[in-house]
């Protein structure tokens, strides 16, 4: 029911000139920072360089696998698939993600040929446009943000109906987190291009016809070049080629989704509600900051690695903005939003985030689970139940 009536409606935000307040002072004070220090926000020298190492780590993998040295032995050739795999990941951590967001370069030109760096790791880089742009605009919001449809898989949040199978979620997420890039190879490009006529809250959707030549195109390359090419010209096993195939996706599968619902389903994030006229009763950049939470910010390895996305909060406010700058310009966020009383959320570790999101999964698991909507001056940690 509740499902129908945000899916009828235009979901808006609606803020108060209170609100607004803080977002004119938080944007001008990164502007600040940009203007002091003569940078652009787009991407640096070291961003270009990072982007290199990963296309570069992609052919050396690839090249590995199909000079047939590692067919001999099962276990390396199956090391070696999985490592293409995160070479996937890294390409789309470092170049993709914020291409879609047109952060990389001042031309759009530039942003979307990196953006088709999605389409060559085998997944529509148009619709990733589309379903990410979405769910930036909604984060949370049951209905339509797209990450939170997983046909009754999961229940992330209480406004999900219940179902029996919930009860084990946070054990069987390891299982189902690494295959959803598997299924997203595999069916979801085709479900959501031939399925569905709706994303998020973009209603009768029609997509280019272009972007269908373009989806069987990149569709296959990437079947030729990871199962095919392998299948005629490697020495293993049919079988064994099949195997390897299925593992460029478990891991990296498991990491990619880890990462991204690590920052906005955990034990202090809220799932606000849209009222009977569409109306979201809030600012968007505090609609943020009480949907979505760091981790590991001080890392730098590990923001390196996953491309910022660990830097969470300020890459919704700001999406326009490249990843590299999100470690100094995040205490400006942490300050502005301590001048305004207003809470931010992050986690010191990797393991903690982890925790978080098992012991939310956990709590949702009931079927009375009881989760604030919005931020209460005393709400700023969930009762468990
Ligand atoms: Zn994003």
């Amino acid at each position: 029911m509740l499902q129908k009536t945000i899916s009828e409606k235009r979901v808006k935000f609606r803020s108060t000139p209170q609100k607004d307040e803080f977002i004119k002072v938080l944007r001008k004070n990164i502007n600040n920072y940009f203007k002091e220090n003569n940078i652009s926000k787009h991407a640096n020298t070291e961003l270009w360089l990072k982007i290199a190492v990963a296309y570069l780590f992609w052919i050396s993998i690839y090249s590995l696998i199909m000079s047939d040295w590692l067919s001999d032995n099962p276990i390396l050739l199956i090391v070696g698939f999985s490592l293409l795999g995160f070479a996937n990941i890294f390409i789309t951590f470092s170049s993709v993600h914020d291409s879609v967001h047109d952060a990389i370069s001042p031309k759009k030109w530039v942003n979307q040929l990196l953006a088709r760096g999605m389409d060559f790791v085998g997944a529509s880089s148009y619709l990733l446009r589309q379903m990410h742009g979405e769910h930036h605009k909604w984060v949370n919001i049951h209905g339509i943000d797209v990450t939170l449809e997983t046909h009754g898989l999961f229940r992330f949040t209480p406004h999900q109906p219940w179902k029996p199978l919930h009860k084990f979620q946070h054990i069987y997420i390891p299982f189902l987190y690494s295959m959803a890039q598997l299924q997203w190879i595999i069916f979801k490009d085709f479900k959501w291009f031939f399925g569905e006529s709706h994303i998020g809250n973009i209603k009768n959707i029609k997509h280019p016809i272009s972007e269908y030549f373009i989806l069987f195109l990149s569709k296959g390359l990437y079947y030729t070049l990871t199962l095919v090419l392998p299948l005629i010209f490697l020495s293993a096993s049919w079988w064994l080629i099949l195997i390897g195939w299925v593992s460029i996706h478990i891991l990296s599968g498991l990491t990619f989704a880890l990462v991204f619902q690590c920052t906005h389903i955990c034990d202090g994030t809220t799932y606000p509600m849209p009222d009977e006229e569409g109306n979201i009763e809030n600012n968007y950049a505090l609609h943020v900051l009480a949907t979505t939470a760091d981790f590991s910010r001080e890392s730098r390895i590990g923001t390196w690695l996953i491309g910022g996305i660990n830097i969470h909060v300020i890459h919704h406010i700001f999406p326009e903005i490249c990843h590299v700058h999100y470690p100094k310009i995040t205490p400006i966020l942490i300050q502005t939003a301590k001048e305004f009383g207003i809470e931010y959320m992050e986690f010191k570790t990797f393991g903690q985030a982890f925790r978080n999101h098992i012991k939310m999964l956990r709590h949702l698991s009931n079927r009375e689970a009881n989760v604030p909507m919005y931020k209460t001056e005393n709400a700023s940690t969930i009762q468990m139940a």
